[in-house]
């Protein structure tokens, strides 16, 4: 299996960040994955393509980067079938599907990172999720070194949420991904901005929309590096939004079907007035509140100081605890948030 030691992980973190890895696995098969060292008595982080992660040490854990390839389409009478490698791009394959006559994704177009990672945060934009499509996720489990199937209901799929981030996490690899797209097609124009399409728009038309309001709207990390959304929108129960609501009536909110509401978590950013906000060659995006951008810090750790500091001023407004979308990465492995050491900010 190919594999490197001491490995500069700076430009595979979309916030461009320093941070080396003793050394990073890159399986492309099973017998890769087979051949892995026990990795069960060391910190370990599985990355894809560093989107949503935060590499908070200049030393990062050893990495295991999958690099399994290969999308195939095959179908029935009534549907596609997409099979997709961990390593494939999502972007790519949403192109390709599109091309290819096989719509549905069209609405998470342009979203960054890997396909074996989509499944993880149930990735989802302008009304569409992962979880309406995928049917079954290949898992490479670590301690039976055997592979199982999982259908959409043992991935648990909920809002930015997977059984791979609880039960399952750290506990194996995502090898390859199956989507099921339906021939009945139907665009999906009911998130603001899309319904300003005509309502016979085709697939490509959707999906030039959401590039284009995407584009507008976010930072390519590219040119500024981020990881998108920093924060998840808080849930809060109705007695909570009726309170918020009589000091600020504006207040926008979606309700759930649990009976909650969900808030903007960019909104709450941006009334404490940190919108655009820089310090420390790192800061608050000033277009859209919910991105923390890296204007030129060498260090994760100016993130994170940025992080808590978004989060306290929300909680001192609000009395909300934004929790982060974002994966914190430690020289010894993934750790939550509220058990991260405060970054001194006032220094
Ligand atoms: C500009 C920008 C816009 C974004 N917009 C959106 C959006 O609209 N909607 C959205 O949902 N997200 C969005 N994101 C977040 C990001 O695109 C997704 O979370 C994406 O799925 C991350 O993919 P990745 O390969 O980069 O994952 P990484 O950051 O490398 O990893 C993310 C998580 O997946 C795990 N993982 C990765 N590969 C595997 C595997 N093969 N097996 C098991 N676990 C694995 C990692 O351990 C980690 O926990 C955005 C990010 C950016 C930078």
């Amino acid at each position: 299996m190919k594999s490197s030691k001491q490995f500069s992980l700076r430009k595979n973190n979309s916030f461009n960040v320093k941070s080396t890895s003793p050394i990073v696995y890159f399986p492309q098969t099973l017998s890769d994955l087979e051949s892995l060292p026990d990795l069960s008595l060391n910190p370990f982080y599985i990355l894809g393509e560093g989107s949503n992660t935060l590499f908070v040490d200049t030393q990062a854990p050893i990495i295991i980067k999958p690099d399994f390839k290969g999308i195939d389409i095959s179908e029935t009478a009534d549907n596609y079938f997409v099979r997709a490698g961990a390593g494939e791009n999502w972007h790519n394959l949403v192109c390709l599907c599109i091309n290819n006559g096989v719509y549905g994704l069209e609405n998470l177009a342009l979203i960054p990172g890997s396909i074996g990672a989509s499944p993880v945060q149930n990735i989802g934009a302008y009304g569409v999720e992962l979880s309406n499509f995928c049917v079954e996720v290949t898992w490479f489990d670590f301690s039976s070194r055997t592979v199982k199937t999982l259908d959409s209901q043992e991935c648990c799929f909920s809002y930015r949420d997977s059984i791979f981030k609880n039960a399952f996490l750290n506990k194996g690899v995502i090898t390859e991904v199956v989507l099921k797209l339906s021939k009945k097609w139907q665009a999906n124009l009911s998130y603001s901005g899309l319904n300003e399409l005509p309502s016979d728009a085709n697939a490509k038309e959707v999906m030039d929309k959401v590039i284009s309001l995407r584009q507008a709207k976010l930072p390519d990390p590219d040119q500024l590096p981020n990881a998108g959304s920093f924060f998840k929108n808080p849930v809060v129960s109705v007695e909570k939004l009726a309170s918020l609501k009589t000091i600020y009536p504006e207040i926008p909110f979606y309700s759930q079907d649990n009976g909650n509401v969900k808030l903007a978590a960019g909104w709450l950013i941006e009334q404490t007035g940190l919108k655009g906000y820089r310090k420390s060659q790192v800061g608050v995006h000033e277009n859209q509140a919910l991105v923390l951008v890296n204007h030129e810090s060498d260090y994760g750790k100016d993130i994170l100081g940025l992080a808590q500091f978004v989060q306290q001023e929300v909680h001192k407004k609000f009395e909300i605890l934004l929790s982060p979308e974002v994966r914190m990465i430690t020289s010894q492995g993934e750790r939550q948030f509220i058990d991260l050491p405060m970054v001194d900010w006032d220094k």
